[in-house]
């Protein structure tokens, strides 16, 4: 089992006590050795409804925007001063190298620390004209009790960047965490009750079975927004089930982002940036690289700089120094990319780097190569679907129209990059792109001062910048007489 000063209590959350721990549990297993960290509640409807019912008590003790910003800030101070041991916490269930899950925290107080320097932007708002001879004010409301579910990929980033903004808009929230990766989200909750001593029903948290968990967080009334991160199978059945209600959603889908490389780029900053673009949490990132289109008069070279680079890269469990590569989560995750790299080969493409190793047998994580291949097609399995795994299949284009033509050739739209080194060719690809994010010569991804969110089935709303810190938020006008 896991032993940490943060895991005090493995428990779920409400209303300010630590909950649940009978015998009902969740194992929750570290997917590089599939040792049991811990055994967590297993809640369901009922747990669900009281957090919820806890949540919206404590929308009648409604904090001032300085009080909210003290509380934002103390949460990041708090993450700060703790991320080595969440870092460790989240390594354990996750697998991603130690470096990338402290990394990881750092990421989430940044979110709470831009929300606590934005929170003034919610204040009510005078317009400076005064149509129909009245005076205007616009106040920023919160939404109401709002619920927000997280995958494994990011256990503390994904949730910092829903919370931190629920926390500015003065939103209590009912958290689930993916049944992956409970333990981090215990730790941030040890924090918020231990350090920044939150109201009770301010933040409650529950995990287990998604359906019953799920179905409360839709069927009740007092559940006004949904903010989801994870598949887009799972944000489109949130979708049907929102109907009823007009529930507000957020959400934050899929991706099969293009890694373009045009022939005029500098092509070892382009396979640098695709290194710390791809391989972050092993692959395992919505907004990695799915398909890199190389133009074919690069591709070889292209090809070679990135073989190169990955055989230098270590996979191992992500607690021993010198990883650069943990375990994907788990059988299935596993599988996939198996499956992906496997069909890309029957259908023509060129190894030059990993393999396709044996299928695996138990549950808990498995180790996969960085794994390049040269010559895939849009026929592939792979170019179709999100690979969520350490796999590059390298595809050619001509010109210009055929790269833009093929990175649009997906259903996401989540986020792209771009490589050139002419500026208008930049400008006319970046407008034709149905991607929310491009990188224009950089691989970077989300940040907390910026937008961040999908177009087309990757979702919408966004989270981070000032668009994020007005998710939870409901404007309210007064025309005064
Ligand atoms: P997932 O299976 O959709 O699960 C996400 C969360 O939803 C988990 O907490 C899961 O709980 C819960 N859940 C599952 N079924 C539910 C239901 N019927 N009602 C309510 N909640 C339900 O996704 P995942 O495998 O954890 O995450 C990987 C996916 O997330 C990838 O597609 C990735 O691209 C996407 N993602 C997107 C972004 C973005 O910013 N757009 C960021 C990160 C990840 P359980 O774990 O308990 O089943």
């Amino acid at each position: 089992m896991l032993e940490s000063s943060l895991l005090g209590q493995v428990r779920g959350y409400i209303n300010g006590e630590w909950v649940g721990g009978g015998d009902d549990t969740l194992p929750v297993y570290n997917p590089a050795n599939g040792q049991l960290l811990a055994e967590v509640p297993n809640m369901g409807a009922e747990e669900t409804r009281q957090a919820v019912e806890s949540a919206r008590a404590s929308l009648k003790q409604p904090a001032s925007l300085e009080q909210r910003r003290e509380w934002l800030a103390g949460i990041a101070k708090a993450l700060t001063e703790n991320r080595e041991e969440i870092g460790r916490i989240l390594t354990m269930e996750h697998g991603k190298p130690l470096k990338e899950g402290q990394g990881e925290v750092d990421y989430a107080a940044g979110f709470f620390s831009y929300c606590a320097e934005h929170v003034d932007e919610l204040a009510p708002r005078k317009l400076e004209e005064k149509p129909r001879g009245c005076d205007w004010t616009v106040h920023y409301r919160p939404a109401g009790v709002v619920g927000l579910i997280t995958p494994w990929n990011f256990p503390i980033g994904m949730i910092a960047k829903k919370l931190s903004a629920a926390l500015a808009a003065d939103c209590p929230s009912v958290i689930k965490p993916s049944s992956k990766t409970p333990l981090t989200m215990i730790a941030l909750f040890s924090l918020l009750h231990d350090v920044v001593k939150l109201p009770p029903g301010k933040v409650n948290l529950v995990m287990g079975s998604s359906g019953p968990i799920g179905d409360v967080l839709m069927d009740h009334p007092d559940v006004r927004v949904i903010s989801f991160t994870g598949s887009t199978e799972v944000g489109k059945e949130l979708i049907r089930k929102s109907a009823d209600q007009v529930k507000k959603l957020t959400l934050e889908l899929g991706g099969n982002a293009p890694f373009i490389v045009f022939d005029d780029a500098d092509l070892d900053v382009a396979a640098d940036q695709l290194m710390a673009n791809k391989f972050r949490g092993g692959g395992q990132t919505c907004v990695c690289a799915n398909r890199i289109l190389v133009h074919s008069a690069v591709a070889e070279a292209f090809g070679n700089k990135v073989k190169e680079r990955v055989n230098k890269l270590t996979v191992g469990d992500g607690m021993e120094p010198g990883t650069d590569i943990g375990p994907l989560i788990d059988r299935s995750g596993y599988h996939k990319v198996r499956r992906h790299a496997a069909d890309a080969l029957e259908k023509g493409a060129t190894l030059i780097a990993g393999d396709v190793p044996a299928p695996i047998e138990n549950d808990w994580g498995g180790f996969f190569p960085p794994t390049v291949l040269q010559g895939a097609t849009a026929e592939m399995a792979c170019w179709k679907e999100e690979t969520f795994g350490p796999l590059v299949p390298l595809v050619h284009f001509d010109s210009e129209e055929q790269a833009l033509e093929l990175a649009n050739q997906t259903e996401f739209g989540l986020a792209s990059y771009l490589f050139t080194a002419d500026d208008a060719r930049a400008q006319r690809m970046m407008a034709g792109l149905e991607f929310a994010h491009v990188g224009y010569n950089t691989g970077t991804g989300p940040t907390p001062e910026a937008p961040f969110g999908g177009m087309k089935q990757s979702g919408y709303g966004r989270e981070g910048g000032l668009e994020g810190l007005f998710e939870f938020i409901e404007p309210q006008t007064v025309p005064k007489g």
